[in-house]
């Protein structure tokens, strides 16, 4: 089964979002858990919870890959600031409970000159500090592009950070853009760089990947995304990603420069696309 979709507005709330997946062709979504650079969380209703879980496992959905805020950054430096980003990674799972079985990513953060250890660590106790009262949801570590002082930008920092927290409950979600960015050429080598991720990381605990070609040659580290096929990654690229056996069954979330129209578009793309 391919599962494929977009980031969609949560305004309306779950289940509405759940009828727009369907309305736009997609059978996953992500969502900002709250403003994607502010920290207001919506209101919660579990009513809408119950009725959209209902309607996923009706519609035969992927796992949601929802999304935390850009803003909070588990290794910032003031330690006022890293303790309010723990209560908002806290907040969101313990929300995320509502939607048993899904998962969650968030960016790891950035470790604004304390170096990646330092930062490794930061987020290491923030993740087993959330995990405690075990939400039923899986917590992935994005990818990044290694832009300024992101952690995530290899995958042996991410490796680490899984190693550091010790729990199957987190895992990693890969975005296309940001590998190519931060110098993982998959555009020619996808099966070297699979390769490499299992070696390093592990197959096993990749969960969910976004599909984002790149306004960037590879190693830039920029995270510029652009639209599907009309990067640097190219047509081919997602054609190999999509049909490749490693990653089937795996929810492919699009985070391109479209409005609902345009994501209607490139999943209707990448559900044509053949090996
Ligand atoms: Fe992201
Ligand atoms: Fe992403
Ligand atoms: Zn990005």
């Amino acid at each position: 089964m391919r599962y494929i979709g977009c980031h969609l507005s949560s305004s309306g709330g779950y289940l509405e979002m759940v009828k727009t997946a369907e309305k736009i062709g997609a059978n996953t979504f992500a969502y900002f858990t709250r403003n994607p650079r502010g920290s207001k969380a919506k209101q919660e209703d579990s009513a809408d919870a119950a009725a959209a879980m209902a309607r996923l496992r009706e519609m035969g959905f992927g796992r949601l890959v929802a999304h935390g805020a850009y803003t909070m950054n588990l290794c910032t430096a003031d330690p006022e600031a890293r303790a309010f980003a723990c209560d908002v990674l806290c907040d969101d799972l313990r929300r995320m409970a509502a939607l048993p079985g899904q998962s969650y990513n968030f960016h790891p953060g950035s470790h604004v000159g304390q170096g990646a250890q330092a930062g490794i660590g930061y987020i290491a106790v923030a993740l087993k500090k959330a995990l405690e009262p075990g939400y039923p949801v899986t917590v992935l570590l994005e990818t990044m592009a290694g832009k300024g002082s992101e952690i995530g930008g290899t995958f042996e920092e991410l490796k680490a950070i899984l190693d550091a927290v010790g729990s199957d409950q987190v895992g990693v979600c890969l975005d296309t853009c940001h590998v190519w960015d931060a110098g993982y050429d998959i555009a020619h080598d996808l099966n070297g760089v699979l390769a490499e991720f299992d070696r390093v990381i592990g197959l096993d605990r990749l969960y969910a990947l976004h599909l984002n070609d790149s306004k960037n040659p590879m190693g830039s580290h920029k995270d510029r995304h652009a639209c599907i096929g009309q990067g640097y990654l190219g047509l081919n690229t997602f054609r190999a990603v999509v049909t490749h056996p490693a990653l089937a069954g795996k929810p492919m979330i699009l985070e391109t420069p479209n409005a609902l129209p345009g994501y209607e578009k490139e999943i209707a793309l990448l559900r044509g696309l053949e090996s």
